[in-house]
């Protein structure tokens, strides 16, 4: 069995990162700018959004961040998405995610131009991945495809289990791991809460890949000997012996579930780190204009 350190494959992936920019900057190419719109004052959003910055100054990307009160009114935030669209001196932006509830987040992310979508949630990008065309691809499933290419781990002709159908992470992994493509080719099958007899179909996978919020769901029963199992789950359980008052819990029961797997994801410390590395690799594509030519 062997345990997939996520963080060991993120910090490997940004060293290969601010190797390329010092070599753009030596070239004289432009320098990865990625940008955030962070709307109100949620404490878990100000976080995500400095652990973002944090990280593109690790790789040498310029950022930035535009705040903005609760009480910007969606026409005026459509406003500013528009302004980011057109200034060429950002490659990529996202808009961190939740917005007050008077804004519809459907409208804000169509705004967004699709190529300088590097959270890779604008239906184009969405379309394209599901046409195997060049996209960008959301930062979880991204994430997760880069910790099984990381592992060379066999993917073709496998079965593929997925527990959640979320947009950001059930539902695009699902298709990822169906696509003619490496990783990719597995016969996928797509579990939701609807599901009858989910361990009948968790127990057969070659690669069980779960999202579903509810810690330590999985037990050892529910896996077959020698499977993949990537955790995606992350729940906050209050526990008052930690300094910051509590601990990360995955969707898999780790000790019982490990000793069958070929693989597995821990948590913290699995899925988690590649998530921001994923985004650093979208806005790298975005300023050598991989994905979208212009
Ligand atoms: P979500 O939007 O709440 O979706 C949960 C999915 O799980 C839904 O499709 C739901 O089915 C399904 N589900 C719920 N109970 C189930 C059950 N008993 N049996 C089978 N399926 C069930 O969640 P999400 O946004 O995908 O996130 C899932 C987990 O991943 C969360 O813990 C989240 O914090 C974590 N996450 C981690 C990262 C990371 O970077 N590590 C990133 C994103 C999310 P229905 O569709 O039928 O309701």
């Amino acid at each position: 069995m062997e345990i997939i350190n996520g963080k060991t494959v993120a910090s490997v992936l940004k060293g290969k990162m601010a190797e390329e920019v010092a070599i753009r900057k030596t070239n004289g190419l432009k320098v990865p700018h990625l940008s955030a719109i962070l709307v109100g004052h949620n404490g878990a959003s100000e976080t995500y959004v400095a652990n973002k910055i944090k990280a593109c100054k690790e790789v040498g990307f310029f950022s930035s961040t535009f705040r903005y009160p609760d009480s910007i009114t969606e026409e005026d935030l459509l406003n500013v998405i528009n302004q980011i669209n057109e200034n060429d001196d950002i490659d990529g932006f996202i808009v961190q995610l939740p917005l007050p509830k008077l804004i519809a987040e459907n409208k804000v992310i169509n705004a967004i131009k699709p190529s300088k979508d590097v959270d890779g949630f604008h239906p184009e990008n969405t379309g394209r991945m599901i046409k195997n065309l060049p996209c960008y691809i959301a930062a979880t499933p991204y994430g997760i495809l880069k910790l099984i290419e990381y592992y060379k781990i066999e993917t073709k002709g496998k079965h593929c289990v997925v527990v959640g159908r979320s947009n950001i992470v059930g539902s695009p992994i699902s298709i990822l791991m169906s696509r003619d493509n490496y990783p990719g080719n597995c016969t996928v099958t797509l579990c939701h809460s609807k599901t009858q007899n989910l361990s009948e179909y968790t127990s057969k996978a070659d690669i069980l890949i779960v999202a579903l919020g509810k810690p330590e769901f999985v037990n050892g029963d529910m896996v077959k000997e020698g499977a993949v199992v990537i955790d995606v789950g992350l729940t906050r359980i209050e526990d008052k012996t930690k300094k910051s008052g509590f601990v990360l819990k995955g969707d898999v029961m780790f000790d019982e579930v490990a000793p069958k797997c070929s693989f597995i994801t821990p948590v913290p410390g699995g899925v988690g780190p590649m998530t921001i590395v994923a985004l650093l690799e979208n806005t790298l594509k975005a300023a050598r204009r991989e994905v979208y030519n212009s």
